[in-house]
Order: C-alpha cells, then structure tokens, then sequence
C-alpha cells in the first residue's frame, strides 16, 4: 500500500505513533520492541519483489492472465492481482486481468466445506454428555440413521473432532466408532460396520478410555505450550491453529521469524516448569461480555467464538482461553511435554510438533536408543558420537573420490587393452561425470572402438552414431532386465 500510493512514510514511525496513543489503554503494546517485527516483515517484502517481479514482468509481456493462472500464482508464489497491476503501472503497460478474482477464490474455499446437511435438518441438538468425565459408559437413543453406520444419536459421550482436538474412540453396541463429528450442533457417529438396532431402540456406548486420556492430556500440552511460546517470544504471539491427536499434536502461533534452538529450548523449559508446578486448571462457564472484561482478549487463542457464554479454562495464574475441549485437573497430569520440531509452515506462522506423557517419553528413549546404538556400533563414547560421524563422513568422501579415480583408470587401461569391438565393461561407478572424462581423456587412443560400461545405478546416455545406438539398444534389454544400465561412448 505504501509503495503504490508513493508515501513518504516508515511503518516504524507509524507504529510508534500508535503506542503512544493507545499505549495506555493497551498496556501490551509497550512490552516489546514491534520494529523488530516490523524489520523483518520489511526485509521479507523486498525479498519478495526481488523474487517475483522477473516473473511479473514476463507475465506482463504476455498482456493477459487467465483466471486458472492467476490461482496458480496467488496459491503457490503469493502474487496478487494489485502486484501485477502496480508493476504493469511502473512499467507503463498494460495487462488484462480476470475480474471478480478474489470473490472467486472464497466461493472456492467455501465450495469445498460445504457439504449435503438435509440429512440432519430438523434433528434435535445433540446433548452433549462427554464434559461429564467420569462417564465412559452410557446409553443413548438412536434418533437417525444416515447410512446403515452412520448414526446420529440423542445424547452421546463421545467427544466429536472439534477445536483441533481428534474425536473419542470406543463401541457403540460392541462396533467400533472409527469417527465422531459434530455439524450444527448435531453429533454423527461413524462406525466400523452396519448397526442392525432401528431408530428409536436404545443403545450402549463405551469410550476408549486411554484414547480419551492422551488427547486430554495433548489438548492440555497445547495450552501450556501456547502460553510458554507467548512468556518466550512476546505477548503479541497468538495460536493460528492446533491438531491434538494420540500420538502427537501441534500448534501453529503467529511469529514473523523462525525459532532458534536456544528459543525453542526455553519454551519447552517452561512448559515443563508448568507441568511440575503441578497448577489447579478449572473450567466455568462465563457471560462472554464479563469474560472479555476480566481477562481481556487473549481468550480467543483458538479463533473467535460466536457464543452468548463461553466455556473458561483456566490454568491458576498461567493461562487463561475460552475452549470447548477436553482438558486435565492439573498441569501435573501431562506428566512431561517434549517439542520435537518447530517449522514454518508459511509467511508468518511457525508449527510447532511436540508430545506429552508416554508418547514424549517413547520418544525420547527411541532417541537414546540411536545414540547408543551407533556408540555400541563404533565403539565411542556418548560426547564422541557427533565428532566421529563428522569423520566419518569426511573419510568416506575421501576414499570415493579414491575409488573413482582408481576405477576410472581401471575402465580405460582396459578399454585400450582389449581387443574387442565393442568393448564391454563391468563397473559399479555411478558418477557419469567421471566416466565420461575418463573416456574422453583416451579417445585418441580407442580410436573407431565402442566402449560399452554396463553400470549401476547411472543414467542411460545416448552415444552419437546410429551404430553404437544400435548395438546399445540390443544390450540395453540383456542388461536392464538385471537392474543395470548401459553407458555408451564414441
Ligand atoms: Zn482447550
């Protein structure tokens, strides 16, 4: 915006503006240096026009872009149609754009979630039993059977895929419930196979316990990470998006910047102080308005929620979100958090990966196990491991380039020695770089010769006489049918 309108202003100056003003209703804004932010974002702006505008000016030049190839640049390099129109502008020329672009993309997006719900219109609201945590058994009514196992029920104990958090496990009538998901308040159940009760009959139903468990205690993880990352890296951090399933679950937070190891470090330092600090969580139901007021707008880690009450879960003096998950008593019931990668998924927003309890410990003991595995293989100790790869690494590059040249010398000594035409020689060099140079260093030397290299492992290279083609082409299949190829020379 800046650069189009040509304003003489620096975002900086803006920014700073800004605190000032609001500073004192906000007191947030003063805690942290935004030019740092602000910086980055400037820096990666100009990285962005020196990468895309040589591709903007050929698309320029061409004087029309269609509506398929603007999504393709829009979704794959970022570009907009206001860049293409503020370029063509500066280049003084003129390009025909498609019309109604981004109206089209969101029809798009939204296209794709919308789906068939006259199946459960006029249902009843399903009546959600599964904050009453105790209760792992229960029975409910089937109220509609979509397919034969697909069922909606009245009330049900399953937790259903919602706020990132993956749905229960369990049976229903001894079937298996492979999906659980809620659409306008009415929860379907997916079972393994066709449920024989009719609508109307009463049925029994049992969550997997230790399913429940562990995303209970991922979904917890997820909130004491979310603070940790926001007590680490600054206050202006916010939750974009988060998965909690059995094995692992992650949060993706607005950061303009990727995380270092040390960062990385201290958010899972605190994250574990919190856990053994073991802190009383508590859930209430709260007037939205009064909730705002109290804790400020900060709640809405997960996105904002349309409802008239919210559902508060707070950590006693840590952390405080509106969110309808499950969740544990104390942090101390997640036991260990380990964050097991942090990446940038896209402009602006890092992912971080990590696992709690016994996932977190599997994995730590699976790495342990490596390390002691490759000390037993090389007989090191445990300090020693990185420094003797980093050897390894270096000598195994030296002897192939040993071998390479050895073997290269080999295949021409023996390419003028032999007498046959072509010659054909066996070799288990994949370097095509060194095979060639070798053949062309004695090309005087073969003279009309055919040199044949039956290879593994290397590409199919074409020689340039129809003859040797020939010849190839007929040893080609003797060979591939053993996994090797031919490599052909005159
Ligand atoms: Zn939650």
């Amino acid at each position: 915006m800046i650069a189009k309108n040509k304003w003489n202003i620096d975002l900086n100056d803006v920014i700073a503006e800004h605190q000032k003003e609001f500073g004192s209703w906000f007191t947030e804004l003063n805690d942290f240096d935004i030019s740092k932010v602000i910086n980055k974002e400037k820096e990666r702006f100009r990285e962005f026009k020196d990468r895309n505008s040589k591709l903007v000016s050929s698309i320029i030049k061409t004087g029309k872009v269609e509506e398929s190839e603007m999504k393709t640049l829009y979704e794959s390099k970022g570009i907009t149609i206001d860049d293409i129109r503020y370029q063509a502008e500066l280049e003084g020329k003129k390009v025909s754009l498609p019309e109604k672009f981004y109206t089209d993309i969101n029809k798009i997006k939204l296209g794709a979630e919308k789906e068939d719900d006259t199946e459960i219109k006029g249902l009843k609201e399903t009546e959600r039993l599964f904050y009453e945590e105790s209760l792992l058994e229960a029975k409910a009514k089937i109220l509609k059977k979509i397919k034969p196992n697909l069922i909606v029920l009245d009330k049900t104990i399953f937790y259903p895929e919602m706020g990132g958090q993956k749905p229960d496990g369990g049976t229903i009538n001894g079937i298996k419930v492979i999906d659980v998901q809620i659409k306008d308040n009415i929860i379907i159940h997916l079972l393994d196979q066709a449920i024989k009760d009719a609508v109307g009959k009463t049925v029994s139903l049992e969550v997997d316990g230790v399913r429940r468990e562990t995303l209970r205690k991922h979904h917890t993880a997820t909130h004491i990470v979310n603070r940790a990352a926001r007590i680490v890296l600054g206050d202006f951090v916010y939750q974009n998006g988060a998965e909690k399933d059995v094995d692992k679950a992650h949060l993706d937070i607005t950061y303009y910047d990727k995380l270092s190891r040390e960062q990385l470090e201290e958010i899972e330092t605190v994250a574990n102080e919190t856990v053994s600090k073991d802190l009383e969580m508590t859930v209430k139901l709260m007037d939205r308005t009064a909730a705002e007021m109290k804790y400020g707008m900060s709640i809405y880690q997960g996105g904002a929620i349309p409802n008239a009450t919210l559902r508060i879960v707070e950590i006693a003096g840590y952390d405080v979100e509106a969110c309808g998950g499950l969740h544990c008593h104390r942090t101390g019931d997640v036991n260990f958090i380990k964050i097991i990668k942090a990446e940038r998924i896209q402009d602006g927003v890092v992912r971080l990966t990590f696992m709690a309890d016994k996932p977190a410990l599997k994995h730590i003991q699976e790495l342990d196990n490596l390390v002691k595995e490759l000390m037993e293989l090389w007989g090191v100790k445990r300090e020693e491991v990185y420094k003797t790869a980093e050897r390894f690494f270096s000598e195994s590059q030296h002897f192939r380039e040993l071998y390479e040249k050895a073997e290269a010398e080999r295949i021409s000594a023996s390419a003028i020695a032999s007498y046959a035409d072509p010659v054909e020689i066996e070799t288990k060099l994949d370097n095509l770089g060194i095979l060639m140079k070798s053949l062309d260093s004695i090309k005087e030397q073969l003279g009309n010769k055919k040199v044949i290299l039956k290879a593994e492992r290397i590409g199919l290279a074409y020689p340039k006489s129809e003859e040797t083609k020939k010849i190839m082409s007929e040893k080609y299949k003797e060979v591939s049918e053993k996994g090797n190829f031919l490599f052909g020379h005159d």
